[in-house]
């Protein structure tokens, strides 16, 4: 069994970023993730474009050069495993931690997929990006029902629904109309979010307002079938022809994983995991929290830019626990 001074979950930007912290601190780490290396990027819109400037996405003092002033996942992508190259992290990747407990000696037993080990410190950096919130809708389990969108080529010349009105909505509404689709949206809001990135928003009013983009504002979807989907508008109920459902309608983080390791969630609809800001300690000692998986349902408080800093914290704070 290895034994390590910290065991991190998830090797997102956050988790990546603990390990580098961690390996120049001369603490013995290993990052464990179920997935691929940053296995959330990889897994957003092929031709996503950040709406940080690369230099805010940047972790362990590595110059992140784009071509333009925001990178694409692509550039992402690139960027992430040179990192992880030029530090020689100790990535364990496709191996997902599954439980983590806590002995007398207040060491952790941590089994994942496919080993056992023993910790002193556990980070958990798991994000908000496995999980979709789901419509709770009839049909919503069918094969055209999509939480993940990638590539607008698959839906050209397609009936298809957006739900949403957030980043995610907005790109999957303009990059499928402009590959030929017939795009339908379904807003639960009055209008376009307010945090769609500055550069689209326009895009996607004048769209609606045109024409080209039929969108209903305060409507929910209440049932998919096989070829058509109804709708709730403000002025009744509406039911329209489709083939396809890009449902954008946002993520959460594993709140079920965080509940069983033992952090404990607030009571209100947030579900924030509890921490101690200045050390990123939860309730249960010698357990931190990384990354954006720390707002709970408040998925826009925490980004890769002002969560970086969340690795030096503990680890200043795991130091300074030794020396006592
Ligand atoms: C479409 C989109 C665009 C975004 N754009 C920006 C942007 O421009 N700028 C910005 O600052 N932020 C952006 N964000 C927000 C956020 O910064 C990112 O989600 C970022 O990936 C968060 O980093 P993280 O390391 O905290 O979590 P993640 O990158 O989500 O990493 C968590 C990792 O943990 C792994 N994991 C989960 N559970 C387990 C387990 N039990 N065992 C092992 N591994 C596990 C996951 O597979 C994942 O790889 C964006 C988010 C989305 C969804």
């Amino acid at each position: 069994m290895s034994e390590y001074d910290i065991l991190i979950i998830g090797a997102g930007p956050i988790g990546l970023a603990c390990g580098i912290a961690a390996k120049k601190a001369g603490l013995s780490y290993v990052i464990v993730e179920k997935g691929c290396l940053v296995n959330s990027l990889y897994n957003y819109p092929a031709n996503m474009t950040f709406f940080s400037t690369s230099e805010r996405l940047e972790i362990g003092g590595v110059p992140f050069m784009s071509l333009n002033n925001k990178p694409n996942r692509a550039e992402a992508l690139e960027y992430y495993r040179r990192v992880t190259q030029v530090f020689s992290l100790n990535v364990h990747l496709f191996e997902e931690v599954k439980a983590v407990i806590k002995n007398k000696d207040n060491f952790f037993s941590i089994t994942t997929s496919k080993n056992n080990y023993t910790a002193k410190h556990i980070i958990v950096s798991t994000g908000f990006y496995d999980i979709p919130v789901l419509m709770h809708v009839p049909g919503e389990e069918m094969n055209k029902v999509v939480h993940y969108y990638k590539d607008p080529h698959y839906y050209a010349f397609q009936k298809v629904l957006v739900v949403g009105a957030q980043n995610s909505a907005i790109d999957a509404a303009l990059e499928t109309w402009r590959k030929g689709a017939e795009v339908t949206m379904v807003v639960r809001e009055k209008e376009i979010g307010e945090r769609v990135k500055y550069w689209v928003r326009p895009d996607i009013i004048n769209r609606i307002a045109e024409g080209s983009i039929k969108a209903y504002f305060s409507a929910s979807v209440i049932e998919i079938r096989k070829n058509e989907v109804d709708i709730q508008t403000k002025d009744g109920p509406v039911t329209i022809a489709n083939d396809f459902v890009i449902a954008m309608t946002g993520y959460r983080p594993g709140f079920d994983f965080l509940r069983k390791i033992g952090i404990e969630l607030s009571n209100d609809e947030s579900l924030r995991p509890s921490y101690d800001p200045e050390t990123m300690q939860t309730n249960n000692k010698g357990i931190y929290l990384a990354g954006v998986v720390c707002g709970g349902m408040d998925t826009h408080k925490w980004f890769i830019e002002n969560s970086r800093e969340h690795a030096d914290k503990i680890i200043k704070n795991i130091l300074a626990m030794q020396e006592k």
